[in-house]
């Protein structure tokens, strides 16, 4: 498969911050980034060459986009599956629709993980109450019940941990394409990002463990302080998952570390927020390696440099720039968003540590 050449455009779905990391990393690299977004000002179009505001479901506007994109990508997985479907016959589109299919379904997901032997939790389709009654049954209680779709940071979720809040969780989401979950009692959650190339070589980063708060990501500590058993465990696992999709691109798996061994919660076929330390601390970064894998590059190095621990700033934790930027192991990512809603991410921090000197997740 020829590769790509520096000079030529790449197309980005979606113009968010990873669209707009996405961007800057290419640039870096001599591409050109066109984004396709319905947004009227997303942070990504102001770093990119091209941007076209459009609805993804606009098929003549995203077959123009197309012809002027050497190679496309997505910058999240919610994005209608049709049209990118659509969009794959007139351009490669990378990472490829099957991936996007599977991770867009939680039962889809974790159908793909049992059929290769690899660890969920316990889990059942769930149409209607009844479903739901029996899915308690069989997996017991607690459950977490949610959303099959279209789910991110804790949304389109409700914890049973009783029998009478059936109806209620139900009530809740209401929806016929739900999934039901056991409650797993996890020491920490991990996840491990990894690039595939066009010629099947893998580059990963090694788990690091992620601490959320209110539902959203918080921080990311890289490395994760885990045995080197469980975290051979959680990268062969990510490993086998980005082979068995014929990956290309960055992948990202999340886990959870219950001692022993690891059970995949989801999995996310674009570059993630759990990867944002390897812009500051790694030889390449997510994006970087993002970008030279859907161009068939080579694959760059993904060795850690240090130590490091990314912060999500959320919101108006933003107005703390001027002490992050005299903070000196401190290196700040702002995201160009013109308002600071609750909840929103607005950028990030990777704070930089030597070898073991980082802060413990528990204390910090
Ligand atoms: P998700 O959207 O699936 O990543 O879920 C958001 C968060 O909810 C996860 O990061 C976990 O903290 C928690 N969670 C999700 N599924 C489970 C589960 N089956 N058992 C325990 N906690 C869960």
């Amino acid at each position: 498969m020829a590769a790509i050449p520096p000079g030529s455009t790449i197309g980005i779905l979606g113009g968010g911050q990873l669209g707009r990391m996405l961007a800057l990393a290419a640039a870096r690299l001599g591409y050109h980034c066109h984004i396709y977004a319905p947004e009227a000002d997303p942070p990504a179009a102001e770093v990119a060459a091209q941007f076209t505001r459009g609805d993804y479901t606009d098929a003549a506007a995203m077959a123009a986009f197309a012809q002027s994109c050497a190679v496309v990508t997505y910058e999240f997985e919610n994005i209608p599956f049709d049209p990118v479907a659509a969009l794959a016959k007139l351009v490669p589109v990378r990472p490829g629709t099957e991936a996007l299919r599977i991770s867009q379904d939680r039962l889809f997901e974790k159908d793909f993980c049992s059929a290769r032997g690899i660890g969920t939790a316990p889990y059942r389709a769930v149409a209607n109450v009844a479903d739901l009654c029996a899915a308690a049954t069989a997996i017991g209680l607690p459950l977490v019940l949610k959303t099959r779709r279209m789910g991110y940071d804790g949304k389109g979720q409700a914890k049973i941990g009783h029998v009478d809040d059936v109806p209620a969780a139900f009530a809740a989401l209401k929806s016929d394409a739900l999934i039901a979950e056991g409650f797993v009692r996890f020491h920490r959650e991990l996840s491990v990002v990894l690039a595939r190339g066009t010629d099947g070589s893998i580059v990963s980063w090694g788990p690091v463990e992620n601490i959320h708060r209110n539902h959203i990501l918080w921080r990311t500590h890289a490395p994760a302080r885990i045995e080197p058993a469980l975290a051979a465990e959680a990268e062969r696992i990510a490993r086998e998952l980005a082979e068995g999709l014929d990956y290309v691109g960055v992948l990202a798996v999340e886990l959870f570390d219950c001692g022993d061994h690891v059970l995949v919660n989801e999995m996310a076929p674009r570059v993630h927020n759990s990867g944002h330390w390897t812009m500051d601390a790694a030889l390449t970064s997510q994006f970087e390696q993002h970008i030279r894998a859907i161009c068939g590059l080579p694959l760059g190095d993904g060795g850690r440099l240090c130590d490091a621990v990314m912060e999500n700033l959320v919101g108006d934790e933003i107005d703390a720039w001027p002490a992050l930027l005299a903070e000196p192991n401190a290196r700040l990512h702002l995201y160009g968003k013109s308002e600071a809603r609750p909840g929103r991410k607005m950028g990030h921090v990777n704070r930089l540590y030597p070898p073991g000197r980082a802060p413990d997740p528990e204390v910090s």
